[in-house]
């Protein structure tokens, strides 16, 4: 499955993805998030951290 390419408007340059360190509740985690390799402007989609974090509170629930 080819991933959607995704275009910095400001700089016109493809996005490329870059392992980026998110903090909830006290969790590190780290994930792709397509970057600019030019401006470093961080295309993140709320519904991916949204995932995250429920998956934080899940495991969090789990103990
Ligand atoms: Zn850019």
């Amino acid at each position: 499955m080819e991933p959607d390419k995704l275009i910095c408007t400001k700089c016109n340059r493809e996005l490329e993805l870059t392992s980026i360190n998110l903090e909830y509740l006290g969790h590190r985690m780290t994930h792709q998030f397509p970057t600019c390799p030019v401006c470093k402007l961080v295309y993140i989609p709320e519904e991916v951290v949204m995932g995250k974090m429920q998956q934080i509170e899940r495991e969090l629930e789990d103990k």
